[in-house]
């Protein structure tokens, strides 16, 4: 649990700024970034470069590494400040607040403008909690890549953004998308609790049937949520639902995709009845106890390949970050098909610059192949219209 001191955000300067990101643009290269690189990136006169890069180390913004030659790399706070930054930039967020969530790889922050309109921001910290296996995975992938947990937490943002964007088109009830930079994607503040929370519904037969119906609809544009349970739908207090948390969704194509929808569903009905006392089975009015994941796709699958054939979505990306995330059901590797396309990923997909705000769609139609299914397709329609 991370407590995020946004206190240093008012005093550090332009060129402090400047430094963090220069740090930020060498980790492109380099895992540890040689002082001398930073400092020429940076471009300050009279060694101003080290007397930032001290301060941006005594507010934890940065890690010094000796242990090579003399370098640095960005903390999470230091990437941290750079997202809030850029956003605080763009006139969309004015001041952080509190945190209102510590998610398994993220953290969740009140956030609010100038208008004082409070809002959601999350953080994405891929690798915090299970490092080591980004790490072993890593090593397994490719010997000697850089695959930094910045880049893999920017790609989690990128892809939440854009399915966020996509599923409300879609009508699902979700967080409306706001603004993502780096690794954090603002979004409107649900007046709701997890569904963990909750013992007692006054409908649990409406609340069962309008999830059930929310796999189905995921399913029928082409998506597994992955981790649809409790503590991904939110519930207000008149039992209306919203579901959060996209980054591990895949597509109904995903050779797993079975598993995963059934394990979906599953999830839900064991919620129902171990905590809420309500059992699926023993409800002879409920329409639908378990969707069959066949119904479901049968519908979708011809029109998701009419929108890929519009999409330039990089199915690097959508490979890389699987990889990454839990979408096998054994919980072991995810597909290894796009080896060879992990060094292009990670130059186009990794950090852009000062403000690393850029979600590429350009390369069209090149990876548009017929096998992709509707998450891909969602996700590039939300990038090419945000
Ligand atoms: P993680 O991927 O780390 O599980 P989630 O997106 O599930 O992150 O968010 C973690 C928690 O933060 C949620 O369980 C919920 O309590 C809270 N939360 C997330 N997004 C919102 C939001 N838009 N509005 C209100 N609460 C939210
Ligand atoms: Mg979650």
């Amino acid at each position: 649990n991370m407590k995020l001191d946004t206190n240093a955000l008012r005093y550090l300067t332009k060129e402090d700024f400047r430094v963090l990101t220069a740090v930020e643009m060498g980790q492109k290269n380099h895992e540890i970034v040689p002082s001398s690189l930073v400092d020429t990136i940076a471009g300050l006169k009279h060694g101003g470069t080290f007397k930032c890069l001290k301060l941006l180390l005594r507010n934890k913004l940065v890690h010094h590494d000796n242990s090579k030659y003399d370098g640095y790399r960005l903390t999470y706070l230091g990437y941290d400040y750079l997202a809030i930054k850029a956003l605080v930039n763009r006139g969309v967020i004015s001041s952080v607040g509190r945190q209102i969530g510590v998610g398994k790889e993220s953290d969740i922050f009140e956030v609010m403008n100038d208008e004082g309109q409070v809002m959601a921001l999350k953080l994405h910290r891929l690798g915090r909690t299970s490092f080591r296996a980004v790490k072993s995975k890593r090593d397994y992938l490719q010997k000697g890549s850089h695959f930094s947990w910045l880049y893999l937490s920017r790609l989690a943002a990128v892809k939440e953004f854009a399915f966020m964007k996509a599923l409300a088109d879609h009508a699902l009830s979700v967080p409306q998308a706001i603004d993502h930079n780096r690794h954090a994607v603002l979004m409107t503040l649900v007046a709701a609790r997890p569904l963990a929370q909750v013992r007692e519904l006054g409908n649990p037969r409406r609340v069962y049937t309008q999830l059930m119906e929310m796999l189905g609809t995921l399913a029928g544009l082409g998506l597994v949520h992955c981790d649809f349970n409790e503590f991904n739908v939110l519930i207000s207090d008149t039992e209306e639902l919203t579901l959060i948390d996209f980054p591990q969704m895949v597509s109904v194509a995903h050779p797993n995709a079975r598993e995963l929808f059934e394990r979906d569903v599953e999830c839900v009905v064991r919620f129902f009845t171990k905590k809420l006392g309500y059992v699926p089975e023993r409800d002879e009015a409920l329409e639908v106890i378990r969707p069959g994941f066949q119904e479901v796709v049968a519908v979708a699958l011809s029109n998701v390949d009419q929108q890929l054939r519009a999409s330039g979505f990089r199915l690097e990306h959508q490979n890389v970050l699987e990889r990454f995330l839990d979408t096998s059901v054994g919980g072991g590797l995810g597909s290894k098909a796009a080896h060879s396309e992990d060094d292009s990923s990670l130059e186009e997909a990794g950090m852009h610059g000062v403000d690393g705000s850029s979600s590429s769609s350009s390369s069209r139609g090149e990876h548009a192949t017929t096998h992709l299914a509707g998450d891909v397709a969602l996700a590039s329609a939300a990038m090419q219209d945000g």
